[in-house]
């Protein structure tokens, strides 16, 4: 008799056949995985491995570096000599210290930015945060605090997801520098400061933030460092300065992935 024939051999041959369609299975599976879920480049929507920025796009970001202006982070075309301010550093001193950011906000800034806040793109923050420990490295090495600046807690909810938070903790891990994440308040709705000129910006978030009466321990005699994904006219976070200054914040620095940059104002 055949041995292929007989009962044992036809079950060693069925139970080599189900192995082999196990593993073709499995091994479809995981290609149809493979396909379906790679993560896409936030900018170029090219398969990416790891963080959600390919590394052409990541080396397409303007990043900010010397000479800038000492007290607004704004960059220099030409090095005008240590200490010397920005035109917009003089004529509308802010309340905060000094202010610095990773980056321009240009497109692939932008897409960045809006991947984080409003496309669930959490994979971005290591990477954002990474960068802007590096940019706020001087600031961060004098800082007791990392306040981020909060949402109201309806756009919270509507978005449920807190960029500067996010980022803010990233950095905290970078620099060991502690997050007080609940100490500053929305107290008041603003309307977005989308499509807003820079005075109604400012009237817009005036008196907005406070710290709340539990929390002012936290920020009393401290080093504070604002963290935001971007720096537009500077309003919300001169605000949220204000606010941690009136809570007796020793001192309130800026810092945030991305910075507009008028790039038609020349410096003094
Ligand atoms: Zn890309």
């Amino acid at each position: 008799m055949d041995a292929e024939a007989s009962p044992s051999g036809i079950a060693s041959h069925l139970r080599r056949a189900l192995g082999a369609a196990r593993h073709a299975l499995a091994a479809t599976s995981r290609l149809v995985l493979d396909i379906a879920l790679p993560t896409l480049c936030v900018s170029c929507r090219e398969p990416v491995h790891g963080e959600g920025v390919c590394a052409a796009c990541w080396a397409g970001l303007s990043f900010i570096a010397p000479p800038f202006c000492p007290r607004l982070g704004i960059p220099f075309v030409y090095d005008p000599g240590p200490e010397l301010l920005s035109m917009e550093a003089i004529a509308n001193p802010p309340a905060y210290q000094r202010a610095r950011a990773a980056v321009r906000y240009d497109d692939v800034a932008r897409t960045l930015v809006h991947a984080l806040k409003y496309q669930d793109r959490t994979d971005l923050a290591p990477a954002m945060g990474r960068w802007m420990a590096r940019a706020g490295k001087e600031l961060l090495d004098e800082a007791d605090v990392l306040g981020p600046v909060p949402l109201h807690w309806r756009r919270g909810w509507s978005r449920r997801y807190n960029q500067s938070g996010a980022l803010a903790r990233v950095i905290s891990n970078q620099s060991g520098v502690r997050v007080a994440a609940e100490s500053l308040r929305r107290v008041r709705a603003t309307e977005q400061q989308i499509g807003l000129s820079r005075a109604q910006r400012a009237s817009n978030v005036q008196g907005a933030f406070k710290v709340a009466a539990d929390r002012i321990a936290e920020i009393q005699g401290r080093r504070a460092i604002l963290v935001d994904d971007v720096l537009t006219t500077g309003a919300t976070v001169d605000a949220c300065a204000r606010a941690l200054l009136r809570a007796k914040a020793a001192q309130v620095d800026v810092l945030t992935f991305a910075r507009v940059v008028d790039n038609h104002k020349a410096p003094i």
